[in-house]
């Protein structure tokens, strides 16, 4: 199929629909480009911003052709996808960003690891994971306690099991329907920290590095990002230098997510890659001189990067979660705009369920803690899901 173009103006492709891919889209028509998106319903909250879309799986190969006749860069909001689908494209001639074989490596966490291991670049001790007998030799070598996690396609924790004695093993194995190739072990680390720190690169390998910030997890997701992390400055400086290492060393290709464990003794230690825009980024909208997005956009078309600074001395970021199963329509929005100095991002989708991601609410300060304290005013307003305090 020859290249179908939908105007004379550069045209960004998306593989995904959600809520990075509107962000994205948000960014990428700020520069003048156009937006085609391939998304799974047209519910999907980047669906309204595009100037075409199609429907249809990620993995659907025909859907993917479409996508990829139709945009002169193709990038994706969710790594989730079929390697060898992108690898085709590229041999057939598209561009796709980052690359096939950069999503392959982080795709799987174990080689993901091992790749980064073999770099140089800290990581936590890890093991193959082949059996139960396996994992329980690991786990007396290494001693403590081993975190079991799904090699492929986990998010949000919901691939990882703790386990601290060999009766444990065996449920994490069981939870996680373990067989020969699925799961990997990793050092259970005893963190001080959870550290994010997004990096961008273009493609002609110009490097824009944002401020290290520090994550807040609940049950293994995110619930709020504090920037500047309070962390003393050779630390920032060696978790910026490792994040842009492990972009750099697995060929990354646009705004990646580096998520670090900063541990007692100091040591910081790479948890993982995103190969994308990343939940703990948001704030680079209203905090940065450019965001996450727009870095994301120039990197992918090889133009210049724009500043990661901050604008203000200090920024927070909390995530809204779905609190029940209910129709997406948050509540306490009112309430949530008189909070001066909060921005308020609503994803727009049209159902909510427990630990959904609706949206998030950003705010600056003279430090994280003030920020906070402004951003969580205006998110403990708002409820998906769940019944009215206040109608809005
Ligand atoms: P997400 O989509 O939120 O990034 P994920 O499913 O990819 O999550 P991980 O990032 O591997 O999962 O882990 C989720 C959380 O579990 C981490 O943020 C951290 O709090 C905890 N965790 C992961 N690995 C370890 C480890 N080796 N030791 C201790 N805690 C860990
Ligand atoms: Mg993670």
């Amino acid at each position: 199929m020859g290249k179908v173009k939908i105007g004379a103006l550069k045209t960004l492709g998306i593989l995904g629909g959600g809520q990075l891919a509107a962000m994205m889209s948000e960014a990428a028509k700020r520069l003048g480009f156009k937006v085609v998106i391939l998304a799974q319903s047209p519910d999907s909250p980047a669906v309204k911003l595009a100037d075409q879309f199609f429907l249809g799986s990620l993995n659907d190969r025909a859907a993917l052709s479409s996508l990829a006749d139709a945009c002169d860069v193709l990038t994706l909001e969710n790594e989730f996808v079929d390697s060898q689908l992108l690898a085709d494209l590229e041999r057939s001639g598209h561009c796709v960003r980052p690359s096939s074989s950069c999503l392959s490596l982080i795709q799987d966490k174990f080689f993901q690891k091992r790749e980064l291991s073999r770099q140089g670049i800290p990581v936590p001790r890890f093991a193959e994971a082949s059996s139960v007998e396996e994992i329980i030799s690991t786990a007396k070598k290494w001693g403590g306690a081993v975190m079991i996690k799904k090699r492929r396609n986990a998010y949000d924790g919901r691939g990882n099991a703790v386990a601290r004695s060999e009766e444990e093993i065996k449920s994490a194995w069981e939870f996680l329907k373990g067989d020969a190739e699925s799961l990997y072990a990793e050092e259970f680390c005893l963190f001080e920290k959870e550290l994010a720190v997004i990096v961008s690169v273009s493609q002609n390998k110009e490097a824009a590095v944002y401020p290290v910030a520090e994550t807040i997890q609940e049950n293994h997701v995110c619930r709020a990002v504090l920037v500047p992390a309070s962390i003393d400055e050779p630390t920032a400086v060696r978790a910026s230098e490792i994040a842009l290492k492990a972009v750099e060393g697995i060929g990354g290709v646009g705004s990646m997510g580096v998520e670090l464990f900063l541990r007692k003794d100091g040591e910081i230690l790479v948890n993982e890659i995103s190969p994308r825009v990343h939940n703990s980024g948001h704030y680079t909208i209203e905090a940065c001189e450019s965001s996450q997005f727009d870095n994301h956009v120039r990197a992918v078309f090889d133009l210049p990067l724009g500043s990661a600074a901050l604008k203000e001395k200090a920024a927070a970021m909390v995530n809204l979660l779905g609190i029940e199963k209910g129709d997406g329509i948050p509540k306490g929005l009112d309430e949530a705009r008189a909070v001066s100095g909060a921005s308020v991002h609503l994803y727009g989708k049209k159902e909510s369920f427990p630990g959904r991601k609706m949206g998030h609410v950003t705010a600056l300060g003279p430090n994280p803690a003030e920020a906070l304290k402004t951003a969580q005013k205006a998110a403990a307003a708002i409820q998906f899901g769940a019944p009215s305090r206040r109608s809005s």
